[in-house]
């Protein structure tokens, strides 16, 4: 059967991770990377990756099944989102959670307009830990649900770290409390505060002249970002930064824990440890977009999340594969 036709618009991590991803999936084809960059200045991982202008994409309508949109939430997916799903099939990977809502009508619109598919707020949070919520809430109803995140770096709040002045490069990483995980997996149900699910540790090169316990000071105390927990600030070299932080590990924990018929406990997890965020988030945007190509087939137009999307539409494999294989 003829591959689906995949573009990618922006070349950042997820870009990257993206490119990866088509070459694990047989039934997936690269047609190239759509940049807003000089096209000439943009190195691709594989040489043979063809890189062409965001302003062409207009005309490429006929060459690409899906277009995945790997752009920033912040900025660019609120604009290319609705305007590129007037014109293509589209995945992205929205993750500023209080926003899905608006993104979703934004895009719902011109896609349903142009008898297009999008499928938004995929990758891992939002994307597998979401299903795996509702999952666990449908099938507990008497339950709470948890998600720990960590040990992962989290871009947020690295940027967050960076913009102290004083602060010449750093990372943060999210860690999850050992004990209030253990807590949970018990079936006791507890009552966690922001403080007990997760502590922050920040790794910091100083800038020349620097005072470091101000830095400190400045960054335990931000609030949103770090007031609210227990915060470590380590002080490193630039080469130490280079060398030891550079790698993009994530993961985290969806936990249902619940009550049925006469109060046995109940406790469902679902866990990721993740060496590379994006090139995960990635594998999960490439399944998405077969899944996408599908429900258009199937003239299922306008936006959805991963909670339209039935499982099998996410493999390759047929109905009947996944029957005799995987049931
Ligand atoms: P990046 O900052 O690496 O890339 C974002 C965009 O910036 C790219 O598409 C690219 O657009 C542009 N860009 C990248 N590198 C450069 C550069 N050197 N100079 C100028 N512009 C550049 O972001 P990520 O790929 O790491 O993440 C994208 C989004 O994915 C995040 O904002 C996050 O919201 C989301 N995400 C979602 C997850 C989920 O589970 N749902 C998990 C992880 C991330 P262009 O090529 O057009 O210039």
């Amino acid at each position: 059967s003829t591959p689906i036709r995949i573009g990618i618009a922006g070349y950042g991590n997820l870009g990257r991770g993206v490119e990866a991803a088509i070459a694990h999936n047989d039934d997936l084809e690269l047609v190239g990377v759509f940049t807003r960059r000089e096209p000439a200045s943009v190195q691709t991982l594989r040489p043979e990756t063809p890189v062409f202008a965001h302003d062409d994409l207009a005309a490429r309508t006929a060459d690409i099944d899906v277009l995945i949109l790997c752009g920033g939430s912040k900025n660019d997916l609120p604009e290319q989102s609705p305007e590129l799903a007037a014109l293509f099939n589209i995945v992205d990977s929205f993750d500023t959670h209080a926003r899905i809502p608006a993104h979703f009508a934004a895009v719902d619109a011109p896609a349903r307009a142009a008898g297009k598919t999008a499928l938004i707020s995929s990758g891992w949070d939002p994307g597998m830990f979401s299903i795996n919520r509702v999952y666990g809430e449908a099938l507990l109803p008497d339950g709470d649900t948890y998600t720990f995140w960590g040990r992962g770096l989290s871009q947020g709040h690295s940027d967050a770290v960076r913009r102290v002045p004083g602060v010449a490069g750093g990372v943060q990483y999210t860690i999850p409390n050992e004990q209030a995980i253990a807590a949970v997996r018990s079936g006791s149900r507890p009552t966690l505060s922001t403080r007990e699910k997760h502590t922050r540790d920040c790794f910091v090169v100083l800038a020349e002249g620097a005072d470091a316990a101000a830095v400190r000071e400045a960054i335990v105390t931000m609030p949103d970002y770090f007031a609210d927990y227990d915060t470590t600030v380590t002080f490193i070299s630039a080469d130490e930064l280079a060398q030891d932080h550079a790698a993009m590990p994530h993961g985290g924990f969806v936990i249902r824990s619940g009550n049925t018929g006469e109060g046995n406990s109940q406790v469902i997890e679902y866990s990721l440890t993740l060496e590379s965020n994006p090139e995960f988030t990635a594998s999960v945007l490439v399944a998405s977009a077969r899944a996408v190509h599908r429900l258009n087939q199937r003239g299922q137009v306008g936006a959805h999340t991963v909670f339209d999307v039935a499982p099998g539409l996410f493999s390759p494999k047929s109905a009947a594969e996944l029957r005799a294989e995987l049931l």
